[in-house]
């Protein structure tokens, strides 16, 4: 039973499922205007998400998810992510990261005038940060 006054609840939701529906203590987010701590009884808030790790306690344990942008709600000692895609370090494949992010470097890498450098940047931000969360 979660403990009144020291928890919050923490979902975090996909178009594809609800990644996370848990009891914690803090979370730490990398939101666009900056970085953001939320523990219990946070003021109303929200925030447009960065393409990184989310960080979370939960019975003491600090675990992470990624996450690949999207916003965040704190809201009646409930914070809610809403974002395109969130995975636990179990849930990730590495190798798939790793081809990603070889994907996203070459085309960085060869100055094609056919490249969408924001599009490249944004794919390898998300490969990097996937492959961070899976070392966990
Ligand atoms: P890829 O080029 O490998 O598809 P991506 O960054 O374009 O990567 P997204 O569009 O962010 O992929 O995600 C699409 C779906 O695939 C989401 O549900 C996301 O959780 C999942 N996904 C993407 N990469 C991985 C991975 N390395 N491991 C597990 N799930 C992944």
């Amino acid at each position: 039973m979660a403990e009144q006054g020291k928890t919050f609840r923490l979902e975090v939701i996909t178009p594809d499922a609800a990644v996370l529906q848990e009891d914690v203590e803090f979370v730490a987010v990398r939101a666009l205007d900056g970085e953001l701590g939320i523990m219990p009884g946070h003021a109303p808030l929200i925030a447009s998400l960065d393409i990184w790790p989310l960080a979370y306690e939960a019975g003491g344990k600090r675990q992470r998810l990624a996450v690949s942008s999207g916003f965040l709600e704190v809201n009646n000692n409930n914070v809610t992510v809403v974002t395109p895609a969130a995975e636990k370090p179990a849930d990730i494949d590495v190798h798939r990261a790793e081809a990603a992010k070889k994907r996203a470097e070459d085309r960085l890498k060869s100055h094609s005038e056919d490249i969408d450098v924001e599009r490249a940047e944004v794919a390898l931000k998300r490969a990097l940060c996937r492959l961070d969360v899976a070392q966990d």
